[in-house]
This record gives C-alpha cells, sequence and structure tokens, in this order.
C-alpha cells in the first residue's frame, strides 16, 4: 500500500502523475491520492475580490488565512476544480477514481483551532475566526470499502472539525495521517521541487537520503511551506509508516521516479 500526495503547486504536472498512477494501479498497486490546490487557490481568490493571505503562526509554520469566504473558494478549487480534474484523468486512463474531501463520509476529521496565535508586522496577534485545524482521525473503513471494491480514493482537504463545519488541514500531514492509517509501506510527497534542498532553491544541492532519527536537524533547512512537509514526513515515520520520499512532480513518471528513490529519501 502506498499514499502519494501531489501538491498544488506551480509547475505541478498532473498528467504526469495520474498516467503514472493509472499504470501503477493497473499493475496492482494498492493506493490512496491525496492533493492540493494552493496555487490555483490563490488565482482563483484573487479573481473573486478575496486576495489571498498567508499567517506566520508563533512555532514558525505558515499558512493560508481561512476565513469563511476564502473557505468557500478553497471549497471551489480542492473540491471542484482540482479533484474532478484529477479523477477525470484517472477515468480516462481506465481507473475508476472516486473523488472525497475530509468532510464527505466524515473521512478526515479534527478540531477546529479556537484561536491561532499568530505573528504580523512582529508583533502577536490572535485570530478567532479561522477555519483550520489538524486531522487526528482517519476513517480508514471507508478507504477499505472503497479499495475493496476496486476504487482509487482521491482524497482532498478541507476535513471536518468534530463540531461539524468544514476546516482548512495541511494536505501533507492528512496524507501522513492516511498513510500512518492505513499501515501504508510508503507516502511519497511530490511538489514542484526534486526533494528537499540543503540550499534552496539551488537544485544541484538536494538531500538524497536522511536517517528515520535525524529528521529534526534537517527541518533547518526547509523554509516556508517545506517544513510543514518535513513535519508530516516525520508524524509519518513515528507512526509506523516505512518510509516517506520527496519527489518531483514536475517530471515524466514521478511516482514510479520517487518509488526509484529519486528525491529525498526519508527512513
Ligand atoms: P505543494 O503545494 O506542492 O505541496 P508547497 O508550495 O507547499 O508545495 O511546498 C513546496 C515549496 O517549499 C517549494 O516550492 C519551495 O518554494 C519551498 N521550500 C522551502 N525550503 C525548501 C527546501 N529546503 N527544499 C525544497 N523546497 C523548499
Amino acid at each position: 500500500m502506498i499514499v502519494v500526495k501531489v501538491g498544488g503547486s506551480e509547475g505541478i504536472d498532473l498528467d504526469a502523475v495520474c498516467s503514472d498512477i493509472a499504470q501503477l494501479a493497473q499493475g496492482g498497486q494498492e493506493l490512496v491520492l491525496v492533493h492540493g490546490g494552493s496555487h490555483r487557490t490563490n488565482v482563483v481568490a484573487e479573481k473573486m475580490g478575496h486576495p489571498p493571505e498567508f499567517v506566520q503562526s508563533v512555532s514558525g509554520f505558515t499558512s493560508r488565512r481561512t476565513d469563511k469566504e476564502t473557505l468557500k473558494i478553497f471549497e471551489m478549487v480542492y473540491c471542484g476544480e482540482v479533484n474532478k480534474g484529477i479523477v477525470e484523468r484517472l477515468q480516462a486512463q481506465g481507473i475508476n477514481a472516486v473523488g472525497l474531501s475530509g468532510l464527505d463520509g466524515r473521512l478526515l476529521e479534527g478540531r477546529r483551532k479556537a484561536a491561532i496565535k499568530i505573528i504580523q508586522n512582529g508583533r502577536r496577534r490572535v485570530l478567532r475566526d479561522d477555519y483550520t485545524g489538524t486531522v487526528e482521525k482517519v476513517n480508514v473503513g471507508l478507504l477499505r470499502l472503497l479499495l475493496g471494491a476496486g476504487y482509487l480514493p482521491v482524497v482532498t482537504p478541507p476535513a471536518i472539525s468534530t463540531e461539524s463545519e468544514a476546516i482548512n488541514v495541511d494536505g501533507d500531514r492528512a496524507a501522513a495521517m492516511i498513510a500512518s492509517s492505513l499501515g501504508a509501506d510508503q507516502l511519497i510527497i511530490l511538489s514542484n521541487v526534486p526533494g528537499l534542498l540543503r540550499d534552496f532553491p539551488d537544485e544541484s544541492t538536494l538531500i538524497k537520503r536522511i536517517e528515520r532519527s535525524r529528521t529534526a536537524e534537517f527541518m533547518e533547512h526547509a523554509q516556508g511551506r517545506m517544513r510543514i512537509k518535513v513535519l508530516g514526513a516525520t508524524e509519518a515515520l513515528d507512526q509506523g509508516v516505512g518510509q516517506v520520499i520527496f519527489g518531483d512532480a514536475r517530471i515524466e513518471n514521478p511516482v514510479s521516479a520517487a518509488l526509484a528513490g529519486q528525491g529525498t529519501v526519508i527512513g
């Protein structure tokens, strides 16, 4: 069993990701696909007159400011355009894909953060109208039901809160939770970089291998959004996933390349 997370940043080749996944699935590989949609959400939010905003938490992580209006746009893009676009591509290759958000069947459930502490212009601020949280529980039964019947689940945030509100959750950490809940052998995290770079954005400084016990020190190489990926990878490994690979989603056969060890192999 493998879980593949494909990001939503600019440059990602979804056609290449989907045809590779279709081939792997046809060859008998059991897998779940999780995706993002950040770049398209930014573009659509801009067009809708509600430009994206990003906030920095006091612990140093960057996340999308998700007020009610942003959440609507987020759902339009993630659950609409991107999720259905992936399902359509897989269906066209003969794969019976089923698109699901974390709301559907309470697939991804977590607590909504009542307040988030952020740093803005060097000062601390507390946001109370943000719809964000962290996945704590995966409806594994639903995934197994689909997998057992031959469907390929295509999963996207948002998740559902314990109070049944839609909440924006990090896709990488959600994928890590799905991978550990399913007891996956590997979690492949594909993005628009070759992997974790020692000296971003210099692609010749790719870190090829990270020992399981040394993930913490690699956190210092990651900036911005990459920090959450390293955190997600650490969580997946801590919860029993055999290996996490950061791979490049801009190349042909990106999943097979990652499985063959191209990228940053962790664990
Ligand atoms: P996705 O939407 O594909 O999940 P993100 O945009 O969230 O991807 O995260 C990937 C981004 O992280 C890269 O495009 C890059 O700008 C940034 N990044 C920061 N530090 C690093 C690093 N050390 N190595 C690789 N990427 C990094």
